[in-house]
Order: C-alpha cells, then structure tokens, then sequence
C-alpha cells in the first residue's frame, strides 16, 4: 500500500459509517417488488452526507438514477464514475441482518456491500473531498448510479440518452465489475488487479412445467431446474482468459507457467484446473444455463397447475448463442418444459487490455495499492457500462476494493460482506482517477 493510504486513514471511519448507512436503506429492486420510499430514504441521506456535492454539482434530473456533473476546465473526454444504487432481494438465512448495515469482525455486513454500494459510497466520499479542498478537475465529471440496474431498468439507459442528446462527449467509464481481488491462489503471492472488459449474451425464457408422470407441476419443475443440465455448447478459454492467463503466467510455479506458454495444447487440463480451484467461475468457459424464481409480472398469467421459472441461457461473446439456445430448448422440450424468449441481449464490444483505458485503471491502481497483476476478464453477468459501449472511448468494469474470492461469492448470496479497511484505499483510488484527467 502506499504512504497516501496513512494520510487518509483518520477518515475511514467516516467511510465505514456512510455505508453501513447506505446499507440500511433497503433499496431492493425485484421486478412486481419495490418500495420507493426506501429511495427517497436514501437520497435525503445522501444529500444530508454529502453537501458538496448536492450544492456545487449539476442534477442533470434524468428519471431513474442519480446523474450528476461536476464541471472541469473541459468537457472532451468526460469521465463517468458509475455504480448502482439497487440492490437484489436478501433471501436467506443471514449472519448478521442484511439490512442492518453491522461493523463487525472488521467487516462491514449487508446487501449492497460488495454490489455495489461500497463503490458508490467511495465515489462520493471521493469527489466531496475534492470538493472541500476546492479542487476543479481538468475535465468534465460525471457521476451515475442507477435505482434498477438489477432489474435491467431505465436508469443507466437515460442517462446515455441524456448525453448524447446533448452532445457529451465521453473519454473513461468506470463501472462496477472487477475487483482488486486478493490472491486466490496459495502460489500466487501478489494481488490482482481483475478488470472486466467484456460481457456475456443471453436470452431469458420463461419456462413452465405441468403436473404429470404421477408428480404435480412444482415437483416437475424443481428436477428439472436441478438436474444437471447437458453441454451446450463448447469450453474453451476465450480470448480475454488467454490475456488473463498470459499475464498471471510470470508469477506461477512450475508447471503452471509451462502450460500457459503451451496454452493450445493444455486448453483442457486448464480449463479442468481453473474449473476446480475457481469453482464460481465455471461459467466464463462457454455457454451455461441458470434459473431464477419467476416474477410476479411474469407469473401474472399464469393458471393453477403449471409451475414457471426463469431460465437464462447465456454464452461468451465468442460461442455460438443460436446453437446455445437451440441445445437447451431441445433439452426442454425433452423433459416436457414449455419454454418462451422473454428477452435477448447480444452483448459487444471487448475494451482492448493494452487500451487507454485499461493502462490507465491499471496505473492508477497501481499508485494507490503498490504492484498488481492487472489482468482482464471477461464478467459473468451484466453491468450498466454495456450501454456505454460504441459511445464512450472506453469502458472500464472495476469495483476498486480489495476483496477475497470468497466476499466476491457474496455478491447476491448471503452474508455479504466487504473488509473496513477496504474503502480508504478504494476512495483514493477515485481521487486519483479525478485528478490524473
Ligand atoms: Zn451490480
């Protein structure tokens, strides 16, 4: 860590109380579920926590989200610090309440705390500090967070409108997605700097069962949520792993370092080797299914009878979606599941790891938590950036907080959960950002 980190430390308790209170605003989005007071709640907070920025920065009044400028000297190459304020339902059995936002075992407990707002709570502690030392930045800043990313809503996508209504013009996007993730591997000693450049496609089905076979429609459908579904397709390391583990290599042991060299020939044995240390991430190796509960407003139609489900297929930007979708509805049909497309999204757009961008988080990262790996991946789910893409120069997706794998795994799981000592470095991280514009 570097000597910035100690000027800041007498502040940290300030940033642990902003978002255990952050937390305790229970800002659930889940379609047929919201209350909007809990958002209300939370912006007179916000407001009340961070005057600076509610007096000196522009509310640009886009329905929504939270879309605030703050004026540079110039307003080429915007940068957009973005990180929603939603957060998915805490379904479960919690070690501390979710929504009680506790300091405890050095660790800030509840939904939001990794996902995502740890990053936004750092991104305002960030700019009002600035502010208090009457700091302008050189470019045009503009700060994002949406109130239904979770649920694919129009926040984020209004704010794109916004600004190409009015002709912004828009260098870095940061959004949530990657980590500073501690090393996750016993032979890796340092830390990694895990930036998300791509996304995945998927399409979403409403599948349903019917009672049959001697069984009712709920029995049919939880064998066939939990069966273990066939290959849809093929694994393989796409591209941005390659880069990934390229980048890794120099810091592996033997015979690790070997394999990588040799990446065509060892595909598989890597593949089988990550799948087992990574087990959360089998999904980046090729198309996969999961399922979700169905929401009311999907359900909304449904006769007594039939159990429905969500189902998503989704894939790398390099496999093969059609043959994806194909595979899995000839499963479900099989297994005599209806199935209906609800929605696609195609994703595009891969930011380039030796872009602007990228060297730039990288730098940055680097002057705040010493020498990391940065490396790419490409992100299992979605993220608000993706409306960003072929608009802004570059996107990048980094939560800038030190986590371990197993406080990523939190993310939508129980007992969510992020490290005290996490946001000094993640609000100088941002501070940096600013003022390298
Ligand atoms: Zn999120």
């Amino acid at each position: 860590m570097s000597d910035l980190n100690a000027v800041f430390k007498p502040d940290a308790a300030r940033y642990g109380r902003t978002l255990t209170e952050m937390i305790r605003c229970a800002t659930v989005s889940f379609d047929g579920f919201r209350d909007e007071q809990t958002f209300v709640d939370y912006m007179n907070y916000l407001q009340k926590r961070f005057p600076l920025i509610f007096s000196q920065c522009e509310d640009l009044r886009v329905e929504g989200c939270i879309f605030l400028k703050w004026k540079g000297n110039s307003s080429e190459d915007s940068l957009v610090l973005m990180s929603h304020s939603d957060v998915v339902p805490a379904d479960g059995d919690w070690k501390y309440p979710p929504f009680d936002g506790v300091l405890a075992e050095g660790k800030i407990w509840g939904r939001g705390a990794v996902d995502t707002k740890s990053s936004f709570c750092a991104i305002l502690e960030a700019v009002e500090s600035l502010l208090a030392e009457q700091f302008v930045p050189e470019r045009d800043v503009y700060i994002l967070s949406s109130f239904s990313e979770e649920i694919a809503g129009d926040g984020a996508p209004n704010a794109v409108q916004w600004m190409k209504d009015n002709g912004v013009s828009v260098g870095l996007v940061v959004d949530e997605g990657g980590a500073v993730l501690e090393s996750p591997l016993p032979m890796l000693k340092k830390d990694l700097l895990a930036i998300g450049i791509s996304e995945r496609s998927s399409v979403r089905f409403l599948i349903e069962a019917k009672a049959g076979k001697g069984k009712n429609a709920l029995t049919n459908l939880s064998q066939f949520v939990t069966k273990k579904a066939p290959s849809l397709g093929k694994q393989q390391l796409t591209p941005e792993l390659r880069e990934l583990l390229k980048r890794v290599a120099p810091f592996l042991p033997a015979p690790a370092d070997k394999m990588i060299s040799n990446i065509d020939r060892f595909e598989k044995p890597l593949i089988a080797l990550l799948s087992k240390l990574l087990p959360g991430f089998k999904a980046m190796f090729g198309p996969c299914v999961s399922f979700v509960p169905a929401s009311s407003k999907v359900t909304a139609d449904v006769k007594a009878g039939i159990a429905p489900a969500v189902a998503v297929v989704s894939c790398n930007q390099c496999d093969d979606l059609e043959k994806a979708v194909r595979l899995f509805k000839e499963y479900a049909e099989k297994n005599d599941i209806a199935v209906k497309e609800l929605s696609r999204r195609v994703a595009d757009g891969i930011e380039p790891p030796d872009g602007e961008g990228f060297q730039k988080t990288e730098k940055i990262a680097n002057k705040v938590y010493g020498e990391l790996i940065a490396v790419p991946y490409p992100i299992v789910g979605n993220t608000d950036a993706r409306h960003f893409v072929g608009f802004a120069k570059n996107c990048i997706r980094l939560s800038p907080v030190r986590m371990t794998l197993a406080q990523i795994g939190t993310f939508h799981n129980k007992d969510e959960n992020v490290n005290f000592d996490a946001l000094v470095p993640a609000v100088l991280f941002y501070r940096e950002m600013i003022k390298d514009l």
